[in-house]
């Protein structure tokens, strides 16, 4: 299992690419402009699965128009964030500067779904606070294994959760459910540089104690 980071858009979100060994791939966060990420899909020959989406935030989602038809089983987000797809909040994306619809989603995910790509196995772990829907993507293959924050988890902070569906008790509640995780699991989240659970743990101010 391989991720590859692209900081996308104006907010520099981070849009991951993780293929297996069989080279079997998801896209997570399609934030922006797609042109490199297609490139790098091409150029290592990897078969896209699925576009998946932590959260409805316009700077996650900005570039799913341009990106979803290359997935061959289309685009996952949870259900309570599934509107934001289809322009769900306007006030947001003009507010951002990004498209307001990028077209309905395929799957609807809830918490313990797992999705495979290839090999992959990846388990939905809904981390609501951020947004109503928001989610944690937990991905392993064989004894491999990563986790996939969005804005929930950030190096050193977490999501802020002063915009429309941001609950500061629902965060920490979901701070709580990352916490069984062990230290050596490596966290990448939807913007800066990535860490681990260990580190969170140790120098996160906001980690639940
Ligand atoms: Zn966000
Ligand atoms: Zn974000």
């Amino acid at each position: 299992m391989r991720i590859k980071k692209f900081a996308v858009g104006p907010y520099w979100t981070n849009c991951y690419v993780v293929c297996s060994e069989g080279k079997d791939a998801v896209v997570v966060d399609p934030g922006g402009p797609m042109r490199e990420v297609k490139d790098f899909l091409n150029a290592r020959g990897l078969n896209l699965k699925w576009v998946l989406i932590t959260h409805g935030h316009p700077d996650h989602i900005a570039g799913t128009a341009e990106i979803r038809a290359l997935a061959s089983e289309g685009v996952a987000i949870h259900a309570l964030d599934a509107p934001c797809l289809t322009g769900g909040d306007k006030a947001l994306s003009r507010m951002m500067g990004t498209p307001e619809a990028v077209g309905a989603a395929d799957c609807l995910l809830s918490d313990g779904d797992v999705i495979e790509a290839g090999e992959m196995k990846i388990r939905v772990i809904f981390t609501p606070g951020h947004t109503r829907g928001g989610c944690c993507f937990y991905i392993t293959e064989g004894s491999q294994e990563l986790l996939i924050s969005g804005d929930t988890l950030f190096a050193r902070s977490i999501g802020r959760t002063d915009l429309p569906g941001g609950d500061e008790d629902e965060l920490y509640r979901s701070l709580e459910r990352l916490s069984p995780f062990t230290d050596s699991l490596a966290v990448y989240p939807g913007h800066g540089p990535d860490t681990t659970i260990g580190d969170e743990r140790r120098l996160n101010p906001f980690w639940p104690r």
